[in-house]
C-alpha cells in the first residue's frame, strides 16, 4: 500500500460552495433586516458561518425565514464575479457607495476595519452576486472578500441554517458581541441529508451522556472541570482496556515501570518542558524547603531518568518501557469536553529507546502493535497522517541525515504493515517526525488518536548513551508511542462508535441475570456466583422487586450484551431463557449451551 494523495479542503469545490452559500446568507440577512452591519463570514469544517451585527434579536426560529429567502435569491441565479480595487482608497470609496444600500456608512464599519488590516500595496478583491431582472434593472450584492466562490447562486442548492451562537468581533471578549449564524451546504441533497441524520445519530451517540446514563463517569462541580471521576462500570471498563494492553506489551518485549505525578522543576528544565510547555502545566507549588515541584504533564522524563540510571550496552537496546501514566494538563476550562479533551487523563504510554540500526524494526513493531489495538477495539477504518518537516521552517532541532533517516523508517513501516497514509509537510514535532492515527468512526468523523513520535532531542539534552559494538559511547533514539492516546478519548469514541452498547470483551457487564419472581432469586444468585467464578464473566443480577418488563426494559438501557431469565422450568430443568442484545430472545437453552455460546463469541 502507497502513500495517498489528500485534497486540501481549502482546494476543494465544496469550500468554495460553502464560502458562497455564507455570502448569499448575507446577501438575505441584509434584506430581511436594513441596518445589519456584517462582519465575517467563513467556511469552516462542516459548513460556513456569519458574524452579524443586527439591530433586531435574531433568533433560532427565523432561521426558516432566513433560509427561505436564501433559496429564492439562490434561484435567481446570480453571477459571482471577482471585482479588484487597486487600493485601500479604492476599495473603500467602492464599499461605501456599493455595499450600504443607501443606509448610512455606519453598516460598513466591520468591513472597514477589515479593510484597515490590509497591507498596503495589495490589491484588494470583491465578490459580486450579480442579476438583471425583467425590467433590465440591474441587483447586485458585493461583498469585500478574498474568495474564491463558485459561479452562480444556483450553485448553492442543498443547505441549512443550523443554530445561533455569540462570537466576538476579532475573538476578543472585550470586544462586542456579535451574532454567528451557523449553516452548512453540500453538493448534493444525499449528502446533506446523511451529514443532518449523522448530527441527529452523533447527539444520540455523545458520550457525556451515554456515559452518565450507563455509569461509566461523572463529573463533579467539587472536583473541578475536565477532571473525571470513573464510575465502577467505567473503571471495569478501563481495566479491560488496561489488562488487554499490558499483555499485548509483554509479549513484545514492553517492560512496565511506574513513575511519580509530581516531580522537582529540575526535570522539567533538563527536558526543556519547562519552556516549551508551560502553558499547559498546572501552577506550580512549593515545599518546606522551597523546592519547586509540577504536577506531571507527561511521562517521558520519567522514563529517561530510568534509563539514564545504569549503563547501557547495546546488547540491551531497544529498552522498552511502559507505563499507564496518568497526566494532568491545564487545559482552559473553555477547551474542556467530556473526558476527549480533560485536565487528568490516563496515557497509555511508552518510550522505547533503541540504536540507529533498530529503528525501522522497532517502528514497525509499533505500528504492527496499534493495528493489533484498533483491530480489536473493532476500528477498522483508519488511516495514518506522517507528520514531517515543514521544509521553510527552522524551528526543528536535530540533524537532517537523522530526519530523513527517521521519515523513511515511518513510511517504511506504514507500507510493511499495509496501513494508508499520507504525508503531511509541517505536522512533524519540533523534536522529529511522527505518526498519527486517524480512525474514521461510525458516523463518519475522523478522530485523532494513537501517536509514535521519533525523538532526537530529548536523549540530546539528557546525554543519553549506550557503550556500541565499537567499544564507544552513541546516542540512543526515543520513540514515543501511544496506541490509544488515552485511555479517556479511546473511550470516549469507543462510547460513539457503539452507541454504547459495547463488544461482549469489553462491556462492563456482559451478562444480567434476571429472576422473574423472588422465588427464584436464590437459584439466580447461585448462578452469578458460578458465572463470575468459573467461566470468569461480568455479571449482575437484578433481585429487585420489580416486574420482569421492567428489569428487562432497564437492562436494555444499560445495552447488557445477554440477559438470563430464570423462571420454575428452568430451575426445574437446568436451563436458561436468554435473551441477546443483537438477536433477541433465544428461547430457553441449557446453561451448558449458553456458556457455550458466550465464550465462543469471547
Ligand atoms: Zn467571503
Ligand atoms: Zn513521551
Amino acid at each position: 500500500m502507497a502513500a495517498i494523495a489528500q485534497e486540501r479542503y481549502e482546494d476543494s469545490y465544496l469550500y468554495r460552495l460553502r464560502h458562497s452559500a455564507a455570502h448569499l446568507m448575507a446577501q438575505a440577512l441584509t434584506e430581511l433586516y436594513p441596518g445589519i452591519k456584517l462582519a465575517i463570514g467563513p467556511p469552516i469544517e462542516n459548513g460556513f458561518y456569519y458574524d452579524v451585527d443586527s439591530p433586531v434579536v435574531i433568533r433560532e426560529e427565523d432561521l426558516a425565514k432566513i433560509e427561505a429567502r436564501m433559496k429564492e435569491l439562490s434561484k435567481l441565479d446570480q453571477r459571482i464575479v471577482r471585482m479588484e480595487a487597486p487600493d485601500r482608497e479604492a476599495a473603500k470609496k467602492l464599499i461605501l457607495e456599493e455595499t450600504t444600500l443607501g443606509q448610512g456608512p455606519e453598516v460598513a464599519e466591520y468591513k472597514l476595519l477589515l479593510l484597515e488590516a490590509v497591507p498596503d500595496g495589495e490589491t484588494i478583491s470583491f465578490y459580486d452576486q450579480q442579476r438583471t431582472d425583467r425590467e433590465g434593472k440591474f441587483h447586485r450584492f458585493l461583498d469585500l472578500c478574498r474568495g474564491p466562490h463558485v459561479d452562480s447562486t444556483k450553485e448553492i442548492k442543498h443547505f441549512k441554517l443550523m443554530n445561533l451562537a455569540g462570537a466576538y468581533w476579532r475573538g476578543d471578549a472585550k470586544n462586542k458581541q456579535l451574532t454567528r449564524i451557523y449553516g452548512t451546504a453540500f453538493e448534493t441533497k444525499e449528502e446533506l441529508e446523511t451529514h443532518l441524520h449523522n448530527l441527529e445519530e452523533a447527539r444520540k451517540r455523545d458520550h457525556r451522556i451515554l456515559g452518565r446514563e450507563l455509569g461509566l463517569f461523572m463529573f463533579s462541580p467539587r472536583v473541578g472541570p475536565g477532571l473525571p471521576l470513573w464510575l465502577p462500570k467505567g473503571a471495569v471498563l478501563r481495566d479491560t482496556m488496561v489488562t488487554f494492553l499490558k499483555e499485548e506489551q509483554l509479549k513484545r518485549g514492553y517492560e512496565p515501570v511506574v513513575t511519580p505525578s509530581i516531580a522537582s522543576i529540575k526535570l522539567y528544565e533538563k527536558s526543556g518542558h519547562i519552556i516549551a510547555y508551560r502553558d499547559k502545566m498546572f501552577p506550580f507549588m512549593e515545599d518546606e524547603e522551597r523546592e519547586t515541584y509540577i504536577l506531571k504533564p507527561m511521562n517521558c522524563p520519567f522514563h529517561i531518568e530510568i534509563y539514564a540510571s545504569q549503563m547501557r550496552s547495546y546488547r540491551d537496546l531497544p529498552v522498552r518501557y511502559a507505563e499507564f501514566g496518568t497526566v494532568h494538563r491545564y487545559e482552559q476550562s473553555g477547551e474542556v469536553t467530556g473526558i476527549l479533551r480533560a485536565r487528568g487523563f490516563t496515557q497509555d504510554d511508552a518510550h522505547l529507546f533503541v540504536t540507529k540500526d533498530q529503528l525501522i524494526d522497532e517502528f514497525i513493531g509499533v505500528v504492527d502493535l496499534m493495528k493489533t489495538v484498533l483491530d480489536k477495539l473493532g476500528l477498522k477504518d483508519f488511516r495514518a497522517r506522517v507528520g514531517t518537516k515543514d521544509p521553510l521552517s527552522d524551528k526543528y532541532v536535530g540533524h537532517d541525515e537523522n530526519w530523513v533517516a527517521a521519515t523513511e523508517a515511518i513510511e517504511k513501516a506504514c507500507q510493511t504493515m499495509g496501513v494508508d497514509y499520507f504525508v503531511s509537510p509541517g505536522d512533524a514535532a519540533f523534536y522529529g517526525p511522527k505518526l498519527d492515527l486517524i480512525i474514521k468512526d461510525a458516523l463518519g468523523r475522523d478522530w485523532q488518536m494513537g501517536t509514535v513520535q521519533v525523538d532526537y532531542n530529548l536523549p540530546e539534552r539528557f546525554e543519553l548513551e549506550y557503550i556500541g559494538e565499537d567499544s564507544k559511547p552513541h546516542r540512543p533514539i526515543m520513540i514515543h508511542r501511544a496506541p490509544f492516546g488515552s485511555l479517556e478519548r479511546m473511550i470516549g469514541l469507543l462510547t460513539e462508535q457503539y452507541a454504547g452498547a459495547f463488544p461482549l470483551w469489553l462491556a462492563p457487564v456482559q451478562i444480567a441475570i434476571l429472576p422473574i419472581a423472588d422465588r427464584h432469586a436464590e437459584y439466580a444468585a447461585e448462578l452469578k456466583v458460578r458465572f463470575r467464578d468459573e467461566f470468569k464473566l461480568r455479571v449482575h443480577l437484578d433481585d429487585r422487586r420489580e416486574t420482569l418488563g421492567k428489569k428487562i426494559r432497564d437492562t436494555q438501557m444499560q445495552k447488557v450484551p445477554y440477559m438470563v431469565i430464570i423462571g420454575d422450568r428452568d430451575i426445574e430443568q437446568g436451563t436458561v431463557g436468554v435473551r441477546s442484545r443483537e438477536e433477541g430472545d433465544l428461547g430457553a437453552m441449557s446453561l451448558d449451551a449458553f456458556i457455550e455460546r458466550v465464550k465462543s463469541e469471547l
